[in-house]
């Protein structure tokens, strides 16, 4: 890469992330060299360092990669004038496989990155996340494989990925020789697909199999892809069969993963299955408070008023991602304007962010808002009433669940009149037909959603 490449990721990401950021954090880091697909930065400072690497890493990474940089890692170094330590390696020390033969180059190893950030340490238990913390803890020490397989599973920015990571980076520490091998269910897929075409699945069995502790994230991923469910579950069974620990995490509990493999969904409850339950206030403050601290602990000349933390806590939805980020962005706002970051700066500065917080459809209000609009009592809607001019509404509200909230097909079902998951999927599948063919149809569901999102 040279630099005019790196001028116009620089420019991509200054659209990208705004200009406050940009002038914060992107601004001040130096392209240095590409080696061994990681592209390397320097930084003036260790917090920058961090903020940057944790916060704005993905986007760097991704911006490289869409402007045809061979990258697969980026690194910030501070300065060598200031030292020469690493701050926040993000390449992580990758597992060991047991046949080395097997292995041309280090870019080969099937490990993903580590994040440095997340650790036990850096997670902030609270009632919501209490039981997955302690099995994670559990597992992490790695005695007994009481645990087999563990299960994580909740939505979006809830700390799956944070948990799993915990766990291997306590893990190894613990044992530094245990071959951990730590992947999402995308990579898994990538890996699969690229052993099936290179004709060398060997490999990639003997590969998978010679692991101490496999750790598989977001599974959702590979549900309904027959090919690699089947790899997938043989290696499990592989690997329980010799005693291996197994952490999976998903979007869901394995009941509610509809196209997941009945094998692996039962395989998956016969172990530890326990779920990260949506943030509450308590949490939601104290994950600021720590992230706030450890901002304050990188640079003193942070201030922060009375009830800014309290604010955002009841303020921004329960994603922990979304709260991180409204955080992180006031923290780059102040430090650009060296101001102490006030209430109003905040409602300023989060302005979008907040607005977006309040929009959350419930199945509750989809249900209300779908019987006012086609004039049906909301009993006869969620009743067992076949007519069809209770049928249709009915069907446009199980669409409106699936498509305006993250619910699942079978909690859908539940919800509107116990019925089965499969009567859901048909529903949805026919308003989307008819939403092609019938202008009518089309019409009722934009307005709904209008209705529904405002
Ligand atoms: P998921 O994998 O469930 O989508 P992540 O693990 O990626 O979520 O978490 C999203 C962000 O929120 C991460 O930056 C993570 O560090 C942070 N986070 C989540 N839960 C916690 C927690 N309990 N304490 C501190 N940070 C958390
Ligand atoms: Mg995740």
């Amino acid at each position: 890469m040279t630099n005019e490449t790196w001028g116009q990721v620089r420019n991509a990401l200054k659209t990208s992330v705004g200009e406050n950021n940009f002038n914060a954090w992107i601004d001040p880091i130096r392209f240095v060299s590409l080696d061994a697909s990681t592209a390397h930065f320097t930084v003036p400072t260790n917090f920058i360092g961090s903020w940057v690497s944790q916060n704005f890493g993905d986007v760097i990474l991704r911006h490289l990669i869409s402007a045809g940089v061979p990258v697969e890692r980026v690194e910030f170094n501070v300065d060598a004038a200031h030292a020469s330590k690493a701050v926040n390696g993000t390449k992580a020390p990758a597992a060991t496989p047991a046949q080395p033969e097997a292995r041309r180059s280090s870019d080969d190893l099937p490990g993903a990155t580590l994040n440095p950030a997340y650790t036990f340490a850096n997670f902030v238990v609270g009632k919501p996340n209490e039981l997955a913390h302690a099995a994670a803890r559990r597992v992490a020490e790695g005695r007994d494989v009481t645990f087999n397989p563990l299960f994580l599973y909740g939505g979006v920015g809830l700390g799956k990925t944070h948990l799993m990571h915990a766990i291997a980076w306590e893990l190894r520490e613990r044992s530094p020789d245990a071959r951990i091998l730590y992947l999402s269910a995308e990579q898994f897929m990538y890996r699969f697909v690229r052993a099936l075409r290179e004709q060398d699945t060997m490999t990639f069995k003997q590969l998978f199999r010679s692991v101490d502790v496999l750790m598989v994230d977001d599974v959702q991923f590979i549900a309904g892809k027959s090919s690699t469910q089947e790899e997938f579950f043989h290696t499990f069974n592989a690997l329980i069969e010799e005693g291996r620990q197994i952490i999976i995490s998903g979007d869901r509990s394995p009941v509610d993963m509809e196209d997941l493999d009945a094998r692996i969904a039962s395989r998956l409850q016969c172990g530890l299955v326990v779920d990260l339950h949506p943030t509450d206030y308590e949490l939601r403050l104290g994950v600021l408070q720590h992230k706030a601290d450890l901002a304050r602990a990188a640079n003193p000349s942070i201030r922060i008023a009375e009830g800014v933390l309290e604010f955002i806590a009841q303020k921004v939805s329960t994603n922990i991602r979304v709260i991180e980020g409204a955080l992180t962005r006031l923290l780059a706002f102040a430090d650009l304007v060296n101001k102490e970051i006030s209430l109003e700066m905040a409602q300023d500065c989060l302005a979008d962010i907040l607005r977006a917080s309040d929009r959350k459809v419930t199945m509750d209000e989809i249900i209300k808002k779908t019987c006012e609009y086609y004039r049906i009592k909301q009993g006869d809607l969620v009743g067992p009433s076949r007519a069809r001019s209770v049928a249709r509404p009915r069907q446009m509200a199980m669409y409106l669940c699936k498509k305006l909230t993250p619910r699942s097909l079978p909690e859908i079902a539940r919800r509107i009149g116990g019925r089965d998951h499969t009567t859901v999927l048909y529903g949805v599948r026919k308003i989307e037909e008819l939403i092609a063919v019938d202008s009518q149809i089309a019409e009722d569901a934009e307005l709904l959603r209008r209705m529904l999102e405002e």
